[in-house]
């Protein structure tokens, strides 16, 4: 900052000043800074107490690793965002951050915090990169920056059942989570009635979910065909019973 030209106060003052200048050179009405630390020489992408992001709350700036601990660059989106939230004003709300539900800013508590609180939803002040991929904003946070009645501690205490919930924290389980296997049968030339001869093939389905709803119903990923059951030239292969069949076409 002093190589910038802003000499005078601490470092906390230094950015305070820069942006100030931000503000009028943009005709803004505030502004913030990130400072990205080039951590091209550090295997944990972490600084030595183990942090690899903070901001202060209200501003002025907010700092990150290169490689924002082991998330890696490409999710730098997500720990952004989550800085900005306290930018914003808006509080932690993951365990280990020892937030309180009494903590409040703008006449909103932090009831979705994750220690014994009344909310249990999906939050981008939760951390990680889920709640950003779902666009996840808490009303408490909202309340918090100011988007939104502030009015929370009735969104719910998430998911309890279903294959695709996390009951440790109430939210569906990420997307590409595995949910389930079965079993899915071919002819290998022209299903469901193979011609005579064709052999039944099997591959195996795997279920994922969508990360959004607690069934087992997102995308699919399927393994490569084997051989389930030889039918011999007198035989047809069916598919929906998965096996051959005798067949007087094949006899002519
Ligand atoms: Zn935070």
């Amino acid at each position: 900052m002093t190589n910038l030209g802003y000499t005078s106060g601490s470092y906390y003052n230094k950015v305070d000043s820069l942006n100030t200048w931000l503000i009028s050179y943009a005709s803004a009405d505030e502004a913030y800074s990130i400072f990205v630390v080039n951590d091209a020489h550090d295997a944990d992408s972490s600084f030595s107490d183990g942090k690899f992001a903070y901001a202060y709350r209200g501003g002025p700036f907010m700092v990150l690793t290169y490689g924002v601990d082991n998330y890696g660059i490409e999710w730098m989106d997500p720990n952004v965002a989550h800085e900005t939230g306290h930018i914003f004003w808006s509080w932690d709300e993951y365990a280990s951050s020892s937030c309180t539900c009494s903590q409040s800013y703008n006449g909103a508590y932090n009831q979705n915090c994750e220690n014994g609180c009344l909310d249990h939803v999906s939050c981008i002040m939760r951390g990680g990169v889920d709640p950003y991929v779902r666009n996840s904003i808490c009303d408490c946070t909202k309340g918090q920056i100011g988007w939104g009645s502030g009015i929370c501690g009735s969104q719910g205490t998430g998911c309890v059942a279903g294959t695709c919930c996390n009951p440790v924290n109430g939210l569906p389980k990420p997307p590409y989570s595995v949910c389930g296997y079965s079993t899915e049968y071919t002819c290998m030339a022209g299903a469901p009635k193979g011609k005579c001869g064709d052999d039944v093939y099997q591959r195996q389905v795997i279920r994922q979910c969508s990360g959004m709803g607690l069934d087992c119903t997102g995308a699919a990923t399927y393994g490569g065909y084997t051989l389930h059951q030889a039918c011999s030239s007198k035989q047809t292969c069916s598919a929906v019973t998965h096996s051959c069949k005798k067949s007087s076409i094949c006899s002519k």
